[in-house]
């Protein structure tokens, strides 16, 4: 691992949160990505989906990521499926004028509103 990359990982929650080192309420984990309960939730289920490697944003993907990110997508279905959610909204903030919060791609998956 490079110095940056231990820097960044040591500074992002979403980093932390991956590695064990921050709690979280953990819904799937595999290799490549981890899924746990919004600490703020806005809708009855709110489970970020999260790629354990550090990605920015969006705006960092590159076509190397189009597997992971479709995994990434996949793991949202799954989750909405064993919520028993009927329909759900699947939400990629990107930037801080698109509300994103936190540094680390995450998916939002919201659901149970109606
Ligand atoms: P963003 O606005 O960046 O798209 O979303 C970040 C989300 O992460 C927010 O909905 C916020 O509630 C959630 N969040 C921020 N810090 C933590 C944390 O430490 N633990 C968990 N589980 N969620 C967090
Ligand atoms: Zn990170």
């Amino acid at each position: 691992m490079r110095m940056w990359e231990r820097w960044l990982m040591n500074d992002c929650i979403f980093c932390q949160i991956a590695a064990k080192k921050v709690p979280s309420k953990i819904q799937y984990e595999d290799d490549e990505i981890i899924a746990f309960d919004d600490i703020a939730p806005k809708a009855p289920v709110h489970i970020l989906i999260v790629p354990k490697r550090h990605i920015e944003s969006v705006n960092e993907l590159k076509k190397e990521d189009i597997e992971l990110i479709g995994k990434v997508i996949l793991v949202a279905k799954k989750l909405a499926q064993e919520k028993g959610l009927k329909g759900y909204k699947l939400v990629f903030n990107v930037g801080r004028e698109g509300g994103q919060l936190v540094d680390h791609l995450h998916l939002h998956l919201l659901g149970g509103m109606v």
